[in-house]
């Protein structure tokens, strides 16, 4: 697409940012670009200026932008029925659930709107279970330190990170956050009150760290002994992000519970909890509910979505192309004095920097890439599963010559 082609439609982004600024709350530290179209990869801003995108709106658009077969599907379903309410039955989120149990070791889903709905119904489940089918009166979450998993006060409270909590006491009781990735030191905070384990399995908000192998074996052998029920927070390394469709396959474990969002409707705003067989005792008619949760429109996005993923084992590419960047970035960064590591799994890649990244993010947005951060040090590069070698090398070459600057 060229520039003539793109409606302009704000004279000057930076005014128009600040303008309507004003009509929102500053939750967000926003860039001065309006984004208005995209296709696959690729975005252009209200000023027709094209970008290349590496952050998929952080791990949300997995199949690139405004995906074909996607978009056909939400748009017959938009002729037919937006919404109807869960006390109907809604044959099409019956059949996004199949998909999810068909192609996981997980029995039954319950759907969302968002992924910290999905970790809120997540430790309600995992409390219920414990309280009312095992009768053990357990209720501690034990979570870790580095961790994300939502805004609600009880998924803040299990995120394990102090600035998302300031001012928000008091914080709901009954959490526990310990250090990620050692063994004894969460083994000597479980008690018998102890219901859950969360974790991520990558750790992306907190800086693109993974869990190691032997760990999360002896965490899922420590909850099997102990009656403790192991979450998966899948939000931003599910939907074939790390080279697996759920990225807790790569460690050969089974949670009882993971959860879903970001990208599980290529956009459409959904989340998922899905849970192991004898959780289902857990919930009953009444429990647990959400009036949008899984309406024929989000159905039809997450079915569409997983159809073309599972159809072509889209995870296999993102684990290609994911090994295509880090090798490229490993050589074009090579003895760069800025950068301390490449790390990741699949297409969830982390550059680890000396010192901050914020203006490296600022000026690689000038020069037509968009990317983001993990934590005040880490470059976080998220593209979409159908990247191609092409636009790999294009923002390869970009943040080599960025990174050659800051290391100067
Ligand atoms: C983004 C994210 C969440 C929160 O999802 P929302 O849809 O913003 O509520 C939770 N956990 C992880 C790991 C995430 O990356």
């Amino acid at each position: 697409m060229s520039k003539q082609e793109v409606e302009v439609k704000s004279p000057n982004a930076q005014a128009h940012n600040e303008q309507n600024a004003q009509s929102l709350l500053p939750t967000y530290a926003r860039f001065p670009l309006a984004i208005v179209k995209g296709k696959g990869s690729w975005l252009w801003d209200d000023q027709g200026r094209k970008y290349l995108d590496f952050m998929s709106g952080i791990a949300v658009t997995n199949l690139g932008h405004v995906p074909e077969k996607v978009k056909e599907a939400v748009v017959k379903q938009i002729d037919e029925l937006w919404h109807i309410s869960n006390l109907f039955q809604i044959p099409n989120q019956e059949e996004a659930g199949k998909l999810i149990t068909d192609n996981s070791g997980g029995d039954a889903v319950f759907f969302c709107n968002s992924g910290a709905e999905a970790n809120e119904a997540a430790i309600k489940l995992a409390r219920r279970y414990q309280q009312l089918v095992k009768q053990n009166g357990r209720y501690e979450i034990i979570t870790f330190e580095q961790s994300f998993h939502g805004r609600t006060l009880a998924t803040l409270t299990a995120t394990g990170q102090d600035k998302v909590k300031e001012g928000f006491a008091p914080l709901p009781g009954g959490f526990k956050t310990v250090k990620y990735n050692d063994f004894d030191v969460l083994k000597a905070a479980i008690s018998d009150h102890t219901a859950a384990i969360m974790l991520e399995t990558v750790q992306g908000e907190g800086g693109i760290y993974p869990a190691s192998q032997s760990y999360l074996k002896q965490v899922a052998d420590l909850c099997k002994q102990e009656g403790i029920l192991l979450i998966i927070d899948e939000i931003q390394t599910g939907i074939g992000r790390t080279g697996k469709l759920f990225a807790h396959e790569h460690y050969g474990i089974e949670p009882d519970i993971f959860t879903l969002a970001k990208g599980l409707g290529s956009g459409f705003p959904v989340g998922a909890m899905v849970a192991k067989e004898e959780l289902r005792a857990g919930f009953s008619a009444g429990s647990h509910g959400s009036t949008f949760g899984g309406t024929p429109l989000a159905a039809a996005a997450v079915k569409a979505t997983l159809e073309i993923i599972v159809a072509d084992n889209l995870w296999e590419r993102a684990a290609k192309q994911g090994a295509y960047l880090v090798e490229q970035l490993r050589e074009n960064l090579a003895g760069n004095a800025f950068v301390e590591e490449v790390r990741g799994l699949g297409l969830l890649i982390g550059i680890a920097c000396k010192g901050p990244v914020a203006d490296i993010i600022v000026k690689a947005q000038q020069e037509g890439l968009l990317i983001i951060s993990a934590g005040p040090n880490v470059l976080r590069l998220l593209p979409n599963l159908l990247v191609t070698n092409e636009e790999i090398e294009i923002a390869v070459s970009i943040l080599a010559k960025l990174l050659a600057e800051a290391a100067e």
